[in-house]
């Protein structure tokens, strides 16, 4: 396994981590399979997910939705699939 994926991490909190810290709201939530950072899907005004795959060039998030296992790959922009991640999986 590289390290664009670490199960052992776990997700940075039940939230996007900049709107929180800020006054931003999302549709959707994707957490980032290398380091745990939860960001808002593309669908979210600010689309904090892909800010942090530019910033940080960390390719892989895991969607935080309920009920919601895939994984998606920037790189590729392709959905597929992957190891069990750090509870919890999904916000509250
Ligand atoms: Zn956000
Ligand atoms: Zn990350």
């Amino acid at each position: 396994m590289s390290n664009e994926i670490d199960p052992t991490t776990p997700p940075s909190g039940t939230g996007c981590q900049e709107c929180l810290t800020g006054d931003g709201w999302w549709v959707h939530l994707r957490r980032c399979a290398a380091c745990g950072h939860v960001g808002c899907c593309d669908s979210s005004p600010s689309q904090h997910g892909s800010r942090h795959f530019e910033a940080t060039g960390h390719p892989i998030v895991q969607s935080f939705e309920p009920g919601e296992e895939w994984f998606y790959d920037f790189r590729t922009q392709q959905m597929g699939e992957g190891p069990e991640l750090a509870a919890p999986t999904s916000h509250p």
